[in-house]
């Protein structure tokens, strides 16, 4: 209890209360007061190793905690200057924001629903090193699905013309795996707003089966069908890394928000950005179009984190707490 109690004093606590304090530290750090108060106490907080460190200790906040499939959450590590988060093997990069370091977190379409484990890895200013395991719960997204008809190829079409080109995925997963210094600022945008001619055709994570075939794959992105030549925006801050006519996505604008969030935008009529240029939120980039491997004039909007696509309508109706 000694060896507690000095310990408590070094950071400034006394033994009647630490929770109370931590938890009113935890309150005033977050604005909404929900992911701190059911944390742990002490010992799981402050794990230890910055042993004679001064100043205030990392503080989690977690804005969500039972993300869906192909969801994401927003962490922030208030008073770290570095972190790393890691969940399901795989590691969420964390940037420098105004109280710490704050980032997203993606969840997968194949992420196992269930309790799982968001470890925390964090160090400050002065080479503290801290420890945090977050309890989080996924939830099993009930996906959509498409039967699709499609009539037999006809043997007497004319071959395409042009150059054949090669599929972009490969490339596009590399960059998908880029951590660049972040440049997102909260809240992201929709590409093209909703209502009139403009609506959902495509949900994100939505199986297809095609003539009649088992329903399989995931749609890695959100369609939204609109009149062809609709503008199409950012729906962040970033630079383009990415602006050409692709084989499935027709012509494509991919842009990088930093900290591991990337976006694209598929089967526009024209692009109206080339590579390297910085582009701020709502931006227009392209128009409407169905280039590509396309139906009907729609924009096929993707977003990842960390490599992990995700479900872009979440992160605009605020139910993911940010
Ligand atoms: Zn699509």
């Amino acid at each position: 209890m000694a060896t507690r109690r000095r310990f408590l004093a070094a950071l400034g606590l006394s033994m009647a209360g630490p929770g109370a304090i931590l938890g009113g530290l935890a309150r005033a750090a977050d604005g909404r007061g929900r992911a701190i108060a059911s944390q742990g106490a002490l010992p799981h907080r402050l794990a230890v190793p910055g042993v004679g460190t001064d100043g205030p200790r990392p503080v989690i906040r977690v804005s969500f905690r039972t993300p869906f499939q192909g969801g994401a959450v927003y962490l922030a590590v208030d008073h770290a200057t570095a972190a790393t988060a890691r969940v399901f093997g795989r590691v969420s990069p964390l940037s420098p924001g105004p109280r710490g370091v704050e980032g997203f977190v993606g969840f997968g379409v194949a992420d196992p629903p269930g309790p799982a484990v968001l470890e925390v890895a964090a160090s400050d200013a002065v080479g503290g090193t801290f420890r945090f395991a977050e309890p989080i719960t996924v939830r099993e997204t009930p996906w959509t699905w498409d039967d699709i008809w499609l009539p037999p190829p006809d043997p007497d079409a004319p071959p395409p013309e042009g150059p054949p080109l090669e599929p972009e995925q490969p490339r596009l997963d590399a960059l998908y795996a880029r951590v660049t210094p972040r440049q997102w600022e909260l809240p992201f945008v929709i590409p093209v707003e909703l209502g009139g001619d403009a609506w959902v055709s495509g949900y994100f994570g939505e199986q297809r089966s095609f003539n009649g075939g088992p329903r399989t794959g995931h749609h890695g992105g959100t369609d939204i069908a609109a009149p062809p030549g609709t503008p199409v925006r950012t729906t962040n801050h970033g630079t383009v890394v990415m602006s050409e006519l692709t084989l499935v996505r027709g012509n494509l604008v991919v842009v990088d928000h930093g900290g591991g969030v990337l976006s694209c935008y598929g089967h526009l009529s024209e692009r109206s950005v080339e590579v390297g240029r910085s582009v701020r939120r709502g931006e227009v980039i392209g128009r409407v179009g169905s280039t590509g491997l396309s139906s009907g004039p729609h924009v096929h909007w993707e977003l990842a984190v960390a490599g992990v696509l995700v479900d872009g309508l979440r992160w605009l109706d605020g139910t993911q707490g940010f």
